[in-house]
């Protein structure tokens, strides 16, 4: 047995270590990782057959209280025009979407507490008059708060935490603290959410037995979804310098989290989209099965942009659903019509 197949077996078995995952995550070109793709891919087969569920994304606020390096719409850029999306527009949105065939609308912002007012009321309406799942993806709040959006009819709950890493997580995060954001996962999780969280991969400083820690944080949350996105720089962020990272360490890592969670919702991101003009197609083929088309209205797009180059801004509102169903084919999948909750619970 080579060395990868040991290490794939102890993964099977449950014998699951920082030493493994480490030693799969350093494999260095795509020719020596094939058998993991592959575990990956079956894995994924295995559980989830050729569906792929479709989560509508609706950026409706770009105002954020915090300053993370990395991202193009922390709250030291004064170059962003900022906006908030109306009560209207959001419903509008969501309305849109369901139409196109996405039953889940994920709300998304910056970290903006000052509008959680409309988005409550956004979350009742979507609920009750559409019927559709929600996710919210608009950051740290204290327990209460993510109690109201759960009575009023939330589902899921995104929080990425982009690195366990104590020193990067802290270099990164000016504002943040590395276990409140482990508590306020816990607190999701208590509470009820589907809980998403996520990491960058190709972060300044970030080493591959970092991200072997992550995965095993991963094991121990058991989050019902993992989003993982590649480093890419925004020009008008500290990290303006710092190197875009491949699609492949990206795949590699998406790889392993579905051979670590096999009944976790992995999604197929923008950002590796973004890196690789097929990433998308890449990601699906490897073993994620969530997609997410944007339904941000096209005047609000050019605004919220985290990392520089990315896709999708410039097209026509609602075309994105038509092109989910196209990168699903290319992947030999196909998009369901569902709510798609988690199957890890
Ligand atoms: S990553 Fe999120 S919290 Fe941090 S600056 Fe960007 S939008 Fe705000």
């Amino acid at each position: 047995m080579t060395g990868i197949e040991k290490t794939l077996k102890g993964i099977k078995d449950g014998n699951i270590t920082k030493d493994g995952l480490t030693f799969l995550l350093s494999i260095p070109t795509r020719e020596e990782f094939k058998p993991v793709f592959d575990e990956s891919a079956l894995v994924c087969r295995r559980h989830f057959g050729d569906k792929v569920y479709i989560r509508g994304i609706i950026e409706f606020s770009n105002y954020c209280r915090k300053s993370c390096l990395y991202c193009g719409i922390n709250k030291a850029n004064r170059k962003v025009g900022r906006y908030r999306m109306t009560l209207e527009e959001i419903l509008e949105a969501a309305s849109y979407m369901k139409k196109c065939g996405s039953l889940t609308a994920v709300l998304q912002s910056g970290e903006d507490p000052g509008y959680d007012k409309v988005v409550l009321e956004a979350v009742k309406r979507i609920h009750e008059d559409l019927n559709m799942a929600i996710t919210l993806s608009i950051g740290e709040r204290e327990p209460a708060v993510y109690r109201e959006f759960i009575k009023a009819g939330a589902d899921r709950y995104l929080l990425r935490i982009e690195t366990t890493d104590h020193d990067l997580f802290r270099r990164l995060h000016p504002d943040d603290d590395l276990e409140y954001r482990k508590k306020c996962l816990i607190t999701l999780k208590k509470l009820g959410y589907e809980v998403g969280t996520g990491i960058m991969v190709g972060l300044p400083g970030q080493s591959v037995g970092a991200i072997a820690d992550d995965l095993l944080y991963f094991i121990k949350l058991n989050p019902a979804m993992v989003g993982i996105g590649p480093f890419l720089a925004h020009q008008d962020t500290p990290l303006r310098n710092h190197k875009n990272t491949d699609i492949f360490p990206t795949l590699k890592t998406l790889a392993l989290i579905r051979l670590i969670l096999p009944k976790s919702n992995l999604p197929a991101t923008t950002a590796m989209g973004t890196i690789a003009p097929d990433g998308r197609q890449q990601a699906l083929k490897i073993g994620a099965n969530v997609i997410m088309p944007n339904f941000t209205p096209s005047k609000y797009r050019e605004s919220y942009k985290l990392y520089d180059n990315k896709i999708c801004i410039s097209e026509e509102y609602g075309k994105c659903a038509g092109c989910t169903t196209a990168i699903a084919k290319a992947a030999g999948k196909r998009i369901v019509k569902s709510k798609g909750y988690s199957k890890n619970t």
